[in-house]
């Protein structure tokens, strides 16, 4: 099937809450075009140099979301144009989002990254850390630097059950920050591989990028 179609498969199937991110790592310029053209206008990139040339060579109604691991010193490039900042994984991190959102003078919103699996991934916090984070003077302070939702990637298994423990448990982390009065709207969970079992557990952004754009080949 063409991207076009992908776009419209996965969409058609969608409940009318969930998000779709289209992650168009590594995809060349065309690619997006072509997704754009079929109406998709977010895009999720990890790196930060790609998403600024992406950035310019495509129109400016396209929402660009980090979904990658981030570090502190490259928030300033991306800082004036990127929508949402998906895995925030420090107070380090959002001190230096806070700094480039003053500079430039706009909000930035930003979701926590939770470590939900298993796996020994790098990234993401723990929930102990979310809520201290969230409940902090530091962050309370802030005027830029806007937390509005969880992030998490769920083991990569076929053992279905762990993966829908995985994002039930960040859903419930999700509910009890929520609850907080934290003004918490965004969860994002689910991939190519994984996205029903996270809508079915609760999540409203899912993130594809193999099921729209085919599989990567990484370097
Ligand atoms: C690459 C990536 C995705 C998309 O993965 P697919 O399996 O190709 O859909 C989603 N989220 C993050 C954080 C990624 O790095």
């Amino acid at each position: 099937m063409s991207i076009a179609e992908n776009i419209n498969s996965i969409k058609s199937g969608l409940p009318s809450h969930v998000n779709l991110v289209a992650v168009s790592k590594t995809k060349p310029i065309e690619d997006l075009r072509v997704a754009y053209d079929a109406g998709q206008r977010i895009f999720g990139e990890n790196k930060v140099q790609e998403m600024v040339d992406k950035y310019g060579q495509l129109p400016h109604d396209i929402q660009w979301h980090m979904i990658g691991h981030l570090q502190r010193n490259k928030v300033k490039y991306i800082a004036e144009f990127v929508t949402l900042i998906h895995a925030v994984d420090s107070l380090k991190l959002l001190q230096e989002i806070e700094k480039q959102g003053h500079k430039f003078q706009r909000k930035i919103n930003c979701l926590l990254q939770l470590k939900i699996a298993e796996e020994d991934s790098k990234y993401g916090m723990s929930f102990e850390t979310a809520n201290e984070i969230l409940n902090s003077e530091a962050y309370n302070n802030m005027s830029y630097a806007n937390i509005v939702g969880l992030m998490g990637m769920a083991t990569f298994t076929e053992d279905e059950q762990v993966i829908h423990d995985e994002f039930k448990y960040l859903k419930t982390c999700y509910d009890k920050l929520g609850a907080q009065d934290h003004k918490l709207e965004i969860l994002s969970m689910g991939m190519s591989g994984d996205y029903s079992i996270a809508i079915s557990n609760g999540s409203n952004m899912i993130r594809i990028g193999s099921h729209i754009f085919g599989s990567r080949n990484y370097n």
